[in-house]
């Protein structure tokens, strides 16, 4: 591992950041590797900041993830998209050597969606729940539905589940996805290896 990434802060995506990056680069056996870290901006400063100082000075380098910027890192190119409504956190997509797109967890806002590159590889897709919930800013399988019509990507993934969704059957979920939309879709699983 040499590159650390956060899509925001809160603890289901963060809670571990300090132990990883600590057992990367003290733990690691080659003494000279070069680690990066990636996050948004309150991840690093302010009272929600989820990095400790101790811990970044650690790293060789960190992007504080801004709008419509990109970032290099060894052979990977992170290009970071707008910003997404997030229940206060800040978060973005993020496309991964033009290849590979991001959407965190965050509200449907087809404005928002528009800006992601068309005939992605891969787009990954936080889809927490089965059935919309009003007031909630995550996407639901019929927000899937919508995305993969704007961005049109040749694969999607979905993943981070909650209940109503592991109800459902993930697989069973990528399957109705796919059905609508005609865009290959998986369920991911703890451990999923996917080669493109
Ligand atoms: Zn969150
Ligand atoms: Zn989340």
């Amino acid at each position: 591992m040499d590159i650390f990434i956060l899509s925001h802060i809160h603890l289901d995506h963060s809670a571990d950041i300090n132990t990883m990056v600590e057992s990367a680069k003290v733990g690691s056996k080659e003494s000279n590797k070069q680690l990066a870290i990636g996050a948004p901006e309150d991840a690093f400063y302010g009272n929600a900041k989820v990095i400790l100082d101790f811990i970044l000075k650690k790293t060789d380098k960190h992007f504080i993830f801004k709008e419509d910027a990109s970032y290099i890192w060894k052979d990977l190119k992170i290009d970071i998209l707008k910003k997404h409504t997030h229940h206060g956190a800040i978060t973005y997509g993020i496309v991964f050597n033009n290849k590979i797109a991001y959407h965190p967890c965050a509200k449907f806002e087809p404005h928002i969606v528009e800006h992601y590159p068309k005939s992605v590889e891969a787009l990954i897709l936080n889809t927490t729940f089965y059935r919309q919930r009003q007031n909630i800013d995550h996407l639901c399988k019929d927000d899937v539905i919508n995305i993969l019509n704007i961005v049109k990507p040749k694969m999607a993934i979905i993943t981070h589940f909650a209940s109503d969704m592991l109800e459902a059957g993930p697989e069973n979920v990528a399957k109705e996805i796919e059905d609508k939309t005609n865009v290959k879709t998986i369920a991911a699983f703890d451990g999923a290896k996917i080669i493109l």
